[in-house]
């Protein structure tokens, strides 16, 4: 079973938990479904310790004057976990719940996430502990800036490349790109992301989100209902989560409910996910949207759907709700949503689990994209990028299901089984293990 006890993970269920983030941290979580893997695949303990820990973890202080007039201290982190199948790859997250070990936590995911879909890059993971919501634009560059500065040395198309994350976007990429340009020159391919005017990839934007609907559309037969007939509600409506629901109302499925930092919504014919970008992007909030209901945070968890689509923040679905969810498949557009308890209760309660590290592998399949045209200094077009994406991710699934079908376990356990002997292989023929 996926969510069995082989690492201890404690969860203390209290009823004021029901609508925040799970006590359970992301290091957790990820080491749980790592340990899970690795005993089933036999891993001896002197290597799993290897492919557990980091091969590089840097922390920078990054003092920067705010318009309060006050000097303000925030703390960048940037962690390479393994680079045996390339160069290092994964997203700048700024939040101020960052630490040390949420980043190592994200940086092994995307070892093996790059490694389930094959796309030829190392994990990695980086960020800043800064309240960016509350932040101007003037004060987020000059914390890029100062950052670029300090890690610039670890960075580079070979080396490590960054990437969005929650509450980074193309702009963000843009300056630690031209932060780096002016102290190693013009390297486009050292971030993915970017605007298109600076060599970023057509589809990027979309491609989480569209990824994430790519995985619908494949796990859709298993509970025998076309997308159309589908109902679908979504935490976290930014990057991930507005592109998720877009793309999946494009194929006629019905988003009843949308929940963000600042409320939840529900309309059960439907809420236009467009109106509601267009809407948030214009200065409105979730909460006056007067297209839809306002609903309370548990009832929006509680809404009948057949796919509830995580893409906020980690330990989102824990011991204290995972029993509100009315749902028959989740797909974890968010990275480790789900913490091992929840986990363990969706597979009792029969509710379909497709896994952050190939649900929402969408993302670093077209930064990977982005950074080829960069290095051929070519351009694709959207429809020949999301194509392309298509096809990865639909082959990603397939021998995901083909595995846990074959072990007789979950896609989780599968997926982590995948991407484990992918990195094995790989770090072994290299006598990097
Ligand atoms: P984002 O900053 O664009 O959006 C985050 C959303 O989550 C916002 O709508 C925010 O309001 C909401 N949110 C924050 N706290 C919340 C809470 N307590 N309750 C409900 N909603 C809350 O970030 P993003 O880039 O969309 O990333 C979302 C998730 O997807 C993260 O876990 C990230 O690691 C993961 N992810 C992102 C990408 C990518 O390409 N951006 C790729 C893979 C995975």
């Amino acid at each position: 079973m996926d969510g069995g006890q082989a690492q201890s993970v404690a969860e203390r269920p209290t009823e004021q938990r029901r609508t925040r983030p799970a006590e359970v941290s992301n290091y957790e979580i990820v080491n749980h479904y790592f340990g899970l893997a690795a005993d089933r695949l036999g891993v001896p303990d002197d290597v799993r310790q290897v492919l557990r820990s980091s091969y590089r973890e840097v922390q920078v202080q990054i003092p920067v004057r705010l318009t309060d007039g006050k000097i303000h201290v925030y703390t960048g982190f940037r962690v390479q976990h393994n680079g045996a199948r390339g160069p290092y790859k994964g997203g700048l997250r700024y939040h101020e719940d960052v630490d040390l070990e949420e980043v190592r936590a994200l940086a092994q995911l995307m070892t093996w996430k790059t490694a389930i879909v094959g796309v030829p890059f190392g994990g990695a993971k980086g960020g800043i502990d800064c309240p960016a919501g509350a932040l101007r634009p003037a004060e987020v560059e000059r914390i890029t800036r100062q950052f670029v500065d300090k890690v610039d040395q670890l960075l580079g198309p070979q080396r490590d490349i960054p990437a969005p994350d929650v509450n980074t976007n193309a702009q963000v990429m843009a300056w630690l790109m031209d932060e780096y340009a002016k102290l190693h020159g013009f390297e486009p391919a050292v971030v993915t992301g970017k605007p298109i005017s600076l060599g970023g990839s057509y589809g990027r934007e979309a491609a989480t989100g569209r990824g994430v609907v790519y995985m619908l559309r494949e796990a859709a037969p298993r509970l025998e209902i076309l997308p159309k007939d589908m109902r679908v509600v979504i935490q976290g409506f930014g990057n991930v989560g507005s592109w998720a629901a877009r793309i999946a109302s494009d194929i006629g499925c019905r988003i009843v409910g949308v929940q963000d930092a600042t409320g939840s919504i529900h309309r059960e014919d439907g809420i236009d996910p467009c109106a509601l970008q267009e809407y948030l992007a214009h200065g409105g909030t979730l909460h006056d949207f007067e297209e839809a209901e306002q609903v309370s945070a548990e009832e929006l968890l509680g809404l009948e759907c057949e796919v509830f689509i995580p893409a906020a923040l980690g330990g989102m679905i824990h011991a204290d709700n995972v029993d509100l969810l009315n749902c028959r498949m989740v797909i974890e557009g968010a990275n480790a949503p789900t913490t091992p308890m929840a986990n363990q209760a969706l597979a009792d309660k029969g509710v379909l689990v497709v896994p952050d590290v190939l649900a929402n592998a969408g993302g670093v399949v077209v930064s990977y994209f982005e950074w080829v045209q960069n290095l051929q200094h070519f351009r694709w077009d959207e429809r020949e990028v999301n194509d392309k994406l298509g096809t990865i991710m639909r082959r990603a699934f397939r021998e995901v299901a083909a595995r846990a079908q074959q072990d007789d376990t979950t896609l989780r356990v599968a997926a982590y089984e995948l991407g484990i002997e992918r990195v094995l292989e790989t770090a072994q023929t290299r006598g990097y293990i």
